[in-house]
C-alpha cells in the first residue's frame, strides 16, 4: 500500500473535498487554502515531482493543465484570473511528493515572485 498521502486520497483512505474526478486525474480542494479559491489538480499516476516527469506524460501534463484552467472557470475565476502554481522538490517548497497542480483565485494575489526580476 502507498504511503503517498495523494494516493491514499485517490484510494479513497483519506477523504477530500473532490471537485473533479476521471480515469488519469483527480481535483479536490487544498485541506489549507491560501485564497478563497484554492484547489489542487492531480494525476491518479504516482509522479513525484514535475522534474520527475517522462516524454510519455507530456499529453498528461497538459490534460491536467486543461482541466485546471476549466475548474477555475467553473469556480468563477475566469473574468479575474488567479494563479496556477506547481512547486517542485525542496528549493520549490514542494511538500507532498506527489505532482499537483494548485490554482488560486477569488482575491488578488499581489505580485509574485517574479516580479522585478526581470529584464
Ligand atoms: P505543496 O507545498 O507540496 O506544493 O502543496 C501541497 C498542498 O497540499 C498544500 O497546499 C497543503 O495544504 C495540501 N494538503 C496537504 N495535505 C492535504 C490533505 O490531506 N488534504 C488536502 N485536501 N490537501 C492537503
Ligand atoms: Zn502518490
Amino acid at each position: 500500500m502507498s504511503k503517498c498521502l495523494f494516493c491514499k486520497i485517490i484510494a479513497g483512505q483519506i477523504p477530500a473535498q473532490k471537485i473533479y474526478e476521471d480515469d488519469e486525474m483527480l481535483a479536490f480542494f487544498d485541506i489549507n487554502p491560501a485564497a478563497p479559491v484554492h484547489f489542487l489538480v492531480i494525476p491518479k499516476k504516482h509522479i513525484n515531482s514535475l522534474l520527475d516527469l517522462e516524454a510519455d506524460d507530456s499529453a498528461l501534463i497538459g490534460r491536467l493543465l486543461f482541466k485546471a484552467k476549466e475548474l477555475a472557470k467553473q469556480q468563477g475565476c475566469e473574468e479575474k484570473g488567479g494563479r496556477f502554481v506547481i512547486n517542485a522538490k525542496s528549493d520549490g517548497g514542494q511538500t507532498v511528493d506527489h505532482l499537483h497542480i494548485h490554482f488560486l483565485g477569488g482575491m488578488a494575489l499581489g505580485p509574485s515572485l517574479l516580479a522585478g526580476k526581470q529584464g
